[in-house]
């Protein structure tokens, strides 16, 4: 197969562009490369979703990566830097559109737009703005005899990946997504959430019978007896419940289910990865390891493959409003970018798309009053004598490395305080502990900000049978309160951030999802590449990349 350089690539262009079919003029036939650059058509699409990843979360990779004074990144610029250099930018608005629209999207209406090109519904899976199943380009993939795949660093059920394989009236519905996405018969695979594979059993015993580590096989969702483990195995699926088992499987067709429910979060990552903790290091692959292993079982299929890579824990880390974890996850995710532009860059027969299916968590890095810098002389010649005294904290960049010394995320925080996620006891000395163990010294809080922490409040609308609403008290959330909608879950972390937000120089605005524009990066064949760089809308991108494959 003849590759071009960009270079080479843009001669090609400059002569073929006039023309009709200048590939196949010559009575030859036109390789799949000379193809892209004349009909902007590719064999094989990856998508990459940083769920929850907006411009800003972009912006505090790119923060740290350059400037924190001792970024792991000093030696080299981000994965994604390297897709902006070589590639294309664009933004991307997110909204569900349609016939039942609304102003702020959730994952799984826009892993459903971008999948279909078609407007959807809030919290359904691959159905459109009237709730009919449409074609994903997962499936139109499959139709063209492409290989498929899918990772999550979540729940391989969860919204993001779901919306890709299957079609549901809501994406709580994990159960029946699973066993949608086995009936579809996605190629590979891989993610966590075990827990909606296996029915209620001898746990132990099933883990023996697969060679699973126990943590991986522990739990079920299920309300029947089906084993779709079992099922998958019997359907010609390789088995992996580990890195070492995920590294030697071989064969085209691979499920990995590597936790009960969510994987390692982006601070346990790197902490196993540095040797600092060990938890549940053990074994689990990385979100780049598993995306390194799909590239190279779906690249075996002659025809072509599309997969989707989704850093699904960004999203997490914006709901409680943790800006290290945030970091974290950043960093996980832009190793798996940094695979796929390894694998992808000298080629010219492949679209690489990365984008966020919307904004999590309104945050920011902002100004402030609190602990405004002292003046001091500069040497200028335009001080004219006058100190250099800005009238408010504008923020210091060492902030940066102790945002990411953070050693625990929100979430085992939560669990610290208490392990079932029930905060209505919960006491200013439990959080106070619990928090200051976690975090950099410089943002240690006091008893005063302890007690703003624990500090509950009646639900005045209490909502019979709702997942989250139907508490009789809630965190004392003051600000935005109504935008806090997880109170056994995430919203008490939210007072965390508050309390240490001056000293972060960080304000976080909600615990939902924000309707911002989001970054869409685009790398390949100019031809395709180029209908990225404007401002365009999620159903927009689902057309796009469905437009892009070509048969073989
Ligand atoms: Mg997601
Ligand atoms: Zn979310």
């Amino acid at each position: 197969m003849k590759l071009l350089t960009t270079k080479n690539m843009l001669a090609v262009l400059a002569t073929c562009s006039v023309l009709v079919g200048c590939g196949s003029d010559d009575n030859t036939v036109a390789t799949p490369d000379e193809r892209s650059l004349e009909t902007g058509k590719v064999k094989n699409v990856i998508l990459m979703i940083g769920d929850g990843m907006g411009a800003q979360q972009v912006g505090l990779l790119e923060e740290y990566a350059r400037r924190a004074p001792n970024s792991v990144l000093a030696s080299t610029t981000t994965s994604l830097q390297k897709l902006a250099d070589e590639g294309r930018m664009g933004l991307s608005m997110n909204a569900p559109m349609g016939a039942n629209p609304s102003l702020v999207v959730d994952s799984a209406c826009s892993a459903t737009q971008l999948a279909t090109g078609r407007g959807s519904i809030s919290e359904a899976i691959g159905l459109d703005d009237n709730g009919n199943k449409v074609q994903t380009i997962l499936e139109k993939a499959k139709a063209m005899g492409k290989a498929t795949g899918l990772i999550t660093d979540t729940r391989i059920t969860h919204a993001t990946p779901a919306a890709f394989a299957a079609h549901q009236p809501h994406r709580s519905f994990e159960n029946e997504i699973a066993e949608d996405m086995l009936t579809l018969g996605v190629d590979v695979m891989l993610g966590g959430g075990s827990r909606h594979w296996v029915p209620n059993t001898d746990f132990a015993a099933l883990a023996t019978q697969l060679n699973a580590p126990s943590h991986v096989i522990k739990k079920s969702k299920r309300s029947d007896d089906r084993n779709l483990i079992i099922e998958a195995q019997d359907a010609g699926y390789g088995l992996a419940f580990t890195k070492a088992q995920l590294n030697a499987a071989s064969g085209s067709k691979l499920l990995g289910l590597f936790d009960d429910s969510a994987m390692n979060d982006g601070i346990e990552y790197t902490h196993c990865k540095n040797g600092t903790v060990s938890n549940k290091c053990s074994d689990e692959p990385s979100l780049q390891d598993m995306t390194k292993k799909a590239l190279d079982i779906l690249s075996q299929d002659e025809d072509g493959f599309f997969l989707m890579v989704e850093g699904g824990q960004i999203d997490w880390a914006g709901h409680v409003n943790d800006t290290g974890w945030l970091l974290h996850e950043m960093l996980k995710f832009d190793e798996a970018v940094a695979a796929v532009y390894e694998w992808v860059k000298d080629r010219e027969d492949t679209l690489v798309v990365v984008t966020a299916d919307h904004e999590t968590g309104g945050f920011g890095f902002a100004y402030h009053k609190h602990e405004i810098p002292e003046g001091k002389q500069l040497s200028g010649d335009g001080m004219n004598g006058e100190e250099y005294k800005p009238n408010y904290n504008f923020g210091s960049l060492d902030t940066l490395d102790k945002i990411y010394a953070q050693s625990k995320s929100y979430y085992d925080i939560l669990s610290a305080v208490n392990g079932d996620w029930d905060f209505s006891e919960s006491t200013p000395a439990e959080w106070k502990v619990a928090v200051n163990a976690s975090l950099h010294a410089d943002f240690h809080v006091t008893d005063d900000e302890s007690i703003a922490i624990a500090a509950r409040t009646l639900n005045d609308n209490v909502i019979d049978g709702h997942k989250y609403l139907s508490v009789p008290d809630l965190p004392l959330i003051n600000d935005f309160s109504d935008f806090y909608v997880y109170p056994g879950d995430g919203d008490p972390s939210a007072l965390i951030s508050r309390a240490i937000a001056p000293e972060q120089s960080v304000a976080w605005s909600n615990g939902t999802h924000t309707a911002s524009p989001v970054p869409v990066y685009a790398f390949g064949p100019e031809a395709v590449v180029n209908q990225f760089s404007t401002m365009q809308h999620h159903i927009n991108i689902g057309q796009k990349l469905m437009g892009a494959l070509i048969s073989e």
